[in-house]
């Protein structure tokens, strides 16, 4: 803990009430003015209490602080002190590196601002102000948008409250879905703007230049007009697919609808507990090959539990059948499913799953294309919805947009190429 404290040597170590207290301070050296360059006459020192990264116990380190007046009388500067950025920054309180153990942990380690306080016995506004200006200045930076070829998009509602008081409640994410180079692909959130709509989206494209946009050579999307004609506006040699992830929520969506109508028409109310359709609403939702034997037979108990439940089976098995066209091994066989999809869907008598047929019809390029890009959006999309659903919970919220995206970029690798 002791080694890496650049610029300067230890005086002591001290322990007290459950503190590491470290006393520090440079090697004396000739010293110029920062206002006239005159050399500087030493006129002692400051203590400096400075929070540091923590061990065992908490360390604080007392850093004794040259003060200099300047040699020439007629300076503007009278008296200044001496400056270690590496130690710590001009203002701070927080060492340079305890602010760089900070990030990492909010980055890695799923810390949250509070937590850091905690450990580093200060308070969030403190750490906050020291994190804040670092994690700035790695969005601004733009060579964290090079060798993106393949962009996804997608959106989430990030507050409840009422939008008059903190804007817009959705949010559209841009997510890097570009592989690297053993196939893999490692999804990294690249921006959150506020709002859902084709404009965010072009928008945004716009900003990042000629280059990053002759770069994208698939765009994954949800089904939503707007992103299409953004993508067709501002993206002239990438393909449009269809993302995975989107897809199959839709599937599952559909089932959820058509399990609610039933429900509806066969109790009158919408389900409570101790219905039979609703204690599987969960089952509903996974995937058949991930039931266990208890889930299957609940699930067939639930189904048998009146005629008219039949319809829900119908339809999760045809969310089932959807979803199956991404599990293959063979994107051709994938490919086949999804063409039975659009073949049969539309002329379902289930009005949710003929709705969904009609959709992937008109997507039905889109929908396609990814089987033939080589599953080009999966999982990626997923994989950074659940690091916002994460942190949004660990943090118990936000209130700030601002913070929020600068938390959530870094959370989701968006800050570090
Ligand atoms: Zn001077």
């Amino acid at each position: 803990m002791l080694v890496g404290l650049n610029g300067v040597h230890v005086e002591h170590v001290d322990r007290c009430d459950g503190l590491l207290v470290v006393t520090v301070s440079s090697s004396p050296a000739p010293t110029g003015c920062p206002g006239c360059g005159v050399v500087a006459i030493g006129r002692g020192r400051r203590r400096r209490v400075l929070h540091d990264v923590p061990g065992i116990t908490r360390v604080r380190i007392v850093w004794r602080q040259r003060v200099f007046r300047c040699g020439d009388a007629d300076c503007a500067r009278k008296t200044f002190v001496e400056q270690i950025p590496s130690l710590v920054g001009a203002r701070g309180s927080i060492t340079t590196r305890a602010i760089a153990w900070a990030i990492g942990q909010l980055r890695r380690e799923h810390a949250t601002i509070a937590g850091l306080a905690r450990q580093l016995g200060t308070s969030w506004k403190t750490v906050w102000r020291a994190v804040e200006p670092e994690l700035i200045k790695l969005a601004e930076d733009e060579s964290r948008f090079e060798g993106v070829t393949i962009l996804g998009i997608d959106e989430h509602v990030w507050h409840h409250v009422d939008p008059r008081k903190r804007g817009p409640k959705e949010l559209t994410g841009m997510v890097d879905l570009t592989r690297d180079s053993s196939g893999k692909t490692r999804a990294r959130l690249l921006d959150l703007v506020p709002g859902r709509s084709g404009k965010a989206y072009a928008g945004w494209l716009g900003e990042r230049g000629d280059a990053f946009r002759k770069q994208v050579k698939i765009a994954a999307l949800d089904p939503f007009a707007g992103y299409k004609t953004a993508i067709e506006d501002t993206l002239d040699d990438a393909v449009a697919v269809l993302d995975a992830f989107h897809v199959v929520k839709l599937g599952t969506a559909a089932v959820d609808e058509v399990r609610r109508r039933v429900q509806q028409d066969t109790l009158g109310h919408r389900g409570r507990k101790g219905d039979p359709l609703y204690g599987v609403q969960t089952i509903l939702r996974a995937g058949a090959e991930n039931l266990t034997d208890k889930q299957r037979s609940r699930l067939a108990k639930a189904i048998e539990a009146h005629p008219a439940h039949e319809e829900v089976f119908v339809a999760w098995q045809c969310a089932q059948q959807l979803r199956s066209a991404y599990h293959q091994k063979d994107l051709a066989e994938g490919r086949r499913i999804a063409e039975q999809v659009l073949e049969s869907f539309h002329t379902c008598p289930i009005p949710e799953i003929a709705r969904l047929g009609r959709t992937l019809r008109r997507w039905r390029d889109a929908f396609l294309a990814y089987f033939t890009t080589g599953r080009s959006s999966n999982g990626g999309t997923e994989a950074v919805n659940g690091i916002i659903e994460l942190h949004r919970r660990l943090a118990r919220g936000y209130r700030n947009r601002h913070n929020y995206r600068l938390r959530m970029l870094l959370a989701a690798s968006g800050l570090t190429p």
